[in-house]
């Protein structure tokens, strides 16, 4: 295990526990020395936290008179990171509510599917989002005056969070901010977010306010021991710190590390909304930014994009790269671009926030190579063996973890709940090992999902899709190795008898199928979950109950790749 932990209150909600309280590792009692909370990446406009308190409250009252939210009621939010984005969050956590958000790339069925999977009766849209926001909210049966827009969009008579906000500050408090029994910080959920777990389609995740608070103390006492020895310049986090914001809110990662673990240390969070490549590097220079979070294509292209050498970067002092692996050539280059910073690396999981961490030492700027990093106060791993028995250090097997910051289970999903949460531990879905140093390493991917660009990708949720296409009999989608993405979704289809028969006889007519086969996928999924290829086949291996064996169509890609 990661070692004992400090304290949790387990009687706070996240807003109570970053705004109201003085916890001695963090939160208010450090940003009190440093005020400003939020800057708008694209204007410059700074929030200090008296803003934030009064937008939130005046939200917050807001969305009690208007539409009576309270306990238990969903808040889906459909857009891309602003500053705006967490006075949602925190006004619907004052109420007793629960935050959603969806990627703004979703299409209408994409979006249709979360809102009523989660149950969401809010909607706030970003005007980017506007036409597939509105059109997904009708499906879903959100009536329309409970929808909100983050900014006033000309002809749309929807109310903004703007006006929503003054209306909220000029009347008097009408709600009463429900207080958390002890120990109901555990059970009270803040946020679903969406995750495809082990296997299936993607299922609303129950994260509790306790996880949340809980992983921000993890992080924060395994960087206080680290920093504790540290001479002042070399510290990880400090207070006036400044953290790029360019990781999205509705993904655990960007969610914890950068929202609310940045601000619990007294950082500044510069908030992005769109993540471009050259205005990273312009807006790293512009606020002297000190800390990245990021995913490994992003950390590729600050290897290889050649406008790297036309901007000073010196200001970044940690780098951290998480949600999917980075090799170790890849680790060796970055440090090389990024002269003045440490090079860290962590492990997570939607199900279990992030429970490892590298932060490195003053002697070793990259850590161990190869590693995820190291498991973090509170947090414990188990190695399940292939002949069913408990692995020791060194000993390769799937990663059981358990930690204060995991998750209840999956929304209204007993079946999918059971099979990854047991008895407080995660069945992870990955394989690896732990060394003596209690250093984590992933060595492969032992469940369904496929991982693009740090997003998930499940295949059930594509195969599902591909059979709904005439032709299509059969399906198995797996993930195929790519250099920049990751990987990228990879469909091998049997087809009906009479149309396998049909386009046999003409390779034209086989290709015309297959580029049928991939407009299906992208007329109706995001960009991220599209095919990068089609392999027609005769047959996809199952097993006597029926499911997949998906071990074939992944040998027969590597096959494939050798043979060039
Ligand atoms: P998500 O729930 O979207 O965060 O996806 C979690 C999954 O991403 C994990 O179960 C791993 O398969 C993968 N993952 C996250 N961090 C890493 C890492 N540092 N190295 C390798 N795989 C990772």
């Amino acid at each position: 295990d990661g070692g004992p932990l400090v304290h949790i209150p387990d009687d706070v909600t996240i807003p109570q526990f970053l705004f109201d309280q003085h916890h001695p590792l963090g939160g208010e009692a450090l940003h009190s020395r440093s005020p400003t909370y939020f800057v708008d990446d694209a204007t410059g406009r700074q929030i200090n936290g008296e803003e934030i308190r009064a937008r939130v409250f005046g939200l917050a009252n807001a969305l009690h008179i208007r539409w009576a939210i309270g306990n238990g009621d969903v808040v889906c939010i459909f857009g891309p990171n602003s500053v705006d984005y967490p006075t949602v969050i925190w006004a619907t956590h004052r109420l007793g509510g629960i935050f959603t958000g969806a990627n703004p790339a979703y299409t209408v069925d994409e979006l249709v599917y979360q809102i009523q999977t989660s149950k969401a009766t809010v909607l706030f849209i970003h005007p980017d989002c506007l036409k597939v926001g509105l059109e997904a909210a009708r499906k879903a049966g959100i009536r329309d005056d409970r929808i909100a827009l983050f900014d006033a969009v000309p002809g749309n008579p929807h109310v903004t969070i703007g006006e929503l906000v003054k209306e909220g500050l000029t009347q008097p408090r009408r709600y009463v901010e429900p207080q958390l029994r002890p120990g109901e910080g555990k059970t009270k959920v803040a946020l679903l977010l969406f995750s495809s777990g082990t296997t299936g389609r993607p299922k609303a995740v129950m994260i509790p306010h306790f996880a949340v608070i809980a992983n921000c103390i993890q992080m924060k006492q395994c960087t206080d021991m680290r920093d504790a020895d540290m001479p002042n310049d070399q510290k990880l986090y400090s207070v006036g710190d400044v953290g790029l914001g360019v990781l999205p809110f509705y993904h655990i990662y960007g969610f914890v590390v950068s929202l609310h673990f940045f601000l619990f240390c007294g950082m500044s969070l510069v908030i992005v909304s769109k993540f471009n490549f050259e205005n990273m590097l312009k807006s790293i220079q512009r606020y002297k930014i000190t800390h990245l979070t990021l995913v490994p294509p992003m950390v590729v292209l600050l290897c290889k994009h050649p406008a790297v050498k036309n901007y000073d970067l010196g200001s970044v002092k940690l780098m951290a790269c998480g949600a999917a692996p980075v090799s170790a050539e890849i680790t060796r280059q970055v440090a090389q671009v990024l002269k003045n910073s440490w090079i860290a690396q962590g492990y997570g999981m939607t199900e279990i926030g992030s429970i490892s961490r590298f932060f490195p030492e003053a002697d070793n700027r990259v850590g161990t190579m190869g590693s995820a990093g190291r498991l973090i106060p509170g947090a414990a791993c188990r190695i399940l063996k292939a002949d069913g028995t408990w692995g020791g250090y060194n000993e390769t097997g799937h990663l059981i973890i358990t930690a204060p910051s995991i998750a209840i289970g999956y929304l209204d999903n007993p079946e999918a709940t059971a099979e990854t949460f047991k008895d407080g531990w995660i069945y992870t879905g990955d394989e690896g090992y732990v060394n003596e140093k209690k250093e984590i390493f992933i060595l492969d991917r032992i469940k369904e999902l496929i991982k693009v660009r740090g997003f998930q990708v499940a295949p059930a949720e594509l195969e599902g899709h591909l059979l709904d296409h005439a032709d299509i009999a059969d399906v198995c989608v797996v993930g195929a190795p790519d250099d920049f993405s990751g990987e990228l979704p990879f469909a091998f289809v049997v087809l009906h008898d009479n149309v396998r028969q049909r386009v046999s006889k003409s390779p034209v007519d086989e290709e015309r199928l297959r580029q049928d086969i991939l407009k299906h996928v992208s007329d109706h999924k995001t960009q991220y979950k599209w095919l990068a290829g089609v392999e027609f086949v005769d047959a996809v291996p199952k097993n006597a109950s029926g499911k997949l064996l998906r071990r074939f169509a992944r040998d027969r890609l590597k096959e494939g790749l050798k043979d060039g």
